[in-house]
């Protein structure tokens, strides 16, 4: 049962994540930071979707700075609607957060953007393998999303939750790199 290893998985990381110290929340999401910057997909971006940082989650707010000084490079963030839609919408400079759906700011109003239009996307998530698969928080809103994204899909993690086999369903989208403080790992490769 797919499901069962799942939660078995889901429970092991988030407990993993939790007893994470701010200082090593900040390390790791500072390597991160670093090494999206770099990637030349990130750098020909246009429209960017970054997330807000839940629960222990690499913080990527560093990148929220860089994209809204590019003025070639529009910031997003997802906002969980009512129906439990995902959508992308323009954070711009000045633009307060405010909190939206299970507690997770989100921009107080904005320009919506059609999945097809994002260049780049992070995915937050609870666990990741090579092979691009991911483990979210079991609700599967970026399984709804992802699959209309034409642009680069990046999974971010710390290291520990880079393992060897994440139980992968029909439904669940492969991410094209995962991020770590440790490196940059492509799907499949
Ligand atoms: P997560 O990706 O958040 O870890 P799952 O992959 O287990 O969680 O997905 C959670 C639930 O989301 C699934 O059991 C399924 O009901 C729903 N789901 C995922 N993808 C889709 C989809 N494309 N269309 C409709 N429901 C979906
Ligand atoms: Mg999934």
């Amino acid at each position: 049962m797919v499901g069962r290893e799942k939660e078995t998985l889901r429970r092991e990381m988030l407990q993993k994540r939790k007893s994470l110290s701010e200082e090593e929340i900040r390390e790791a999401s500072l390597k991160v930071c670093e090494r999206i910057k770099e990637l030349s997909s990130f750098k020909r971006a246009k429209t960017v979707m970054l997330y807000y940082p839940v629960r222990g989650e690499i913080d990527l707010r560093p990148l929220f700075e860089e994209v809204l000084r590019d003025p070639q490079k529009v910031l997003l963030l997802p906002k969980v609607t009512r129906d439990g839609d995902m959508l992308a919408v323009e954070l711009a400079e000045g633009t307060p957060l405010v909190k939206g759906g299970f507690g997770i700011p989100e921009p107080a109003g904005g320009r919506i953007f059609k999945p097809e239009k994002i260049d780049f996307v992070t995915v937050p998530g609870v666990a990741f393998d090579k092979r691009g698969c991911r483990l979210g928080m079991g609700k599967g809103f970026y399984d709804r999303f992802l699959p209309r994204v034409k642009g680069v899909k990046v999974g971010v993690a710390y290291d520990f939750q880079l393992v060897e086999n994440v139980p992968c369903e029909e439904h669940d989208i492969p991410l094209d790199l995962i991020v770590t403080p440790s490196g940059i790992f492509e799907r499949g490769g």
